[in-house]
């Protein structure tokens, strides 16, 4: 349920009803917007009770939430969340470019990274510190070390910095160097880690399990933004089919219809969902103008070399190539970069 308050309701009309709907033993999750303050509320079946609050002052209609995600979705929050770091507007009319290596292998790699992206155009600094691989014997990261580096990195070039963080015992740990969390696919239903990430309070960006649909995605997001976190980005990364050919299927459709189902801000990892270098910039192209937020790319400066995923990372020069034509896209449909 929602309780929309009227245009103009004082602090004290809506304390009364927070307060109201509190003594049922309902939580509350307060959506201030420009125009109206929307109080969206949380439990069972017992949430109808909140109908008796019909004709409270201020209030001006109650609406139950359909929705399974009661407020990722749309219905509770019809306007975009824009999310805010330091300046830079994610889920606004830019659209951010997230770039930089699968993994951080050492201070000189990430700093090169670093200032190429940043001169091409990116915002967003990526790489791993803790890496989830699906062999126990391949690279695992460099943990705190490479959280180090890139919070260096940041300190350098003013890039924000967004890393993986996969275990819910490292929060505090990742929060302290990164700008934005991310969860990676494996970790999507991992409701442990999406809870301490929805504690934090730190921006988070949530990708796709490969096996999971849109309406997983959303009801993923559910569990951080009820920790009352709504800095959430959410990722395409592929998705599980037959096909072969590539590591994952990009579902791009999900794009505009996460957009048609949610507020939040969406993101497109092409390199992760077709494995190949040759497909990441067609498919950031495709994303962009299909609606996407933002892209996530790895790059790397020779990417044979990489510890990890090279065969889908683009050269520092293939990056500033796909930035010129992103550029050139985006104002197409009404974007900019
Ligand atoms: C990543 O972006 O570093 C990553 C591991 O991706 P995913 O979780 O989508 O596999
Ligand atoms: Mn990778």
């Amino acid at each position: 349920m929602i309780i929309v308050m009227s245009t103009g309701a004082s602090e004290e009309q809506i304390q009364t009803v927070v307060d109201k709907v509190h003594s049922y033993g309902l939580r509350t999750h307060p959506i201030y917007g420009v125009q109206k303050t929307v109080i969206g509320i949380v439990g069972d079946d017992k949430t109808r009770v909140v109908e008796n609050m019909r004709g409270m002052p201020g209030v001006e209609k109650i609406i139950p939430i359909l929705q399974p995600y009661k407020f990722a979705g749309r219905e509770a929050h019809p306007d975009d969340t824009v999310i805010e770091i330091n300046g830079l507007r994610i889920g606004g009319r830019q659209v951010i470019v997230i770039a930089g290596p699968c993994a951080v292998e050492s201070r000189e790699q990430l700093a090169q990274i670093a200032r190429s992206v940043k001169k091409s155009g990116a915002c967003i600094l990526r790489g791993g510190a803790y890496k989830p691989r699906t062999s126990p014997y391949s690279f695992q990261g460099l943990g705190e070390e490479a959280l180090k580096l890139l919070a260096e990195a940041r300190e350098e070039t003013g890039l924000l910095v967004i890393t993986e963080v996969t275990d819910p015992r490292n929060v505090e740990q990742v929060g302290r160097y990164a700008d934005i969390l991310q969860v990676g696919a494996r970790n999507m239903q991992n409701f442990v880690l999406l809870t301490e990430v929805g504690k934090s309070g730190h921006p988070v960006m949530l990708k796709r399990g490969p096996s999971s649909t849109v309406n997983d995605l959303l009801l993923a997001a559910e569990y951080v933004i009820i920790e009352g976190n709504r800095n959430i980005i959410l990722c395409e990364r592929g998705i599980t089919t037959f096909e072969g050919f590539t590591r994952n299927t990009l579902d791009l459709s999900a794009v505009p219809v996460i957009k048609q189902l949610s507020h939040l801000p969406v993101v497109v990892d092409p390199c992760h969902a077709t494995g190949r270098s040759s497909l990441v910039e067609p498919m950031s192209l495709a994303a962009v103008a299909s609606g996407a937020d933002g892209v996530m790319v790895e790059v790397h400066p020779d990417p044979d070399q990489a510890l990890c995923d090279g065969a889908q990372a683009l050269t520092l020069e293939q990056f500033d190539l796909m930035m010129k034509k992103l550029r050139a896209i985006a104002p197409i449909v009404g974007r900019l970069i």
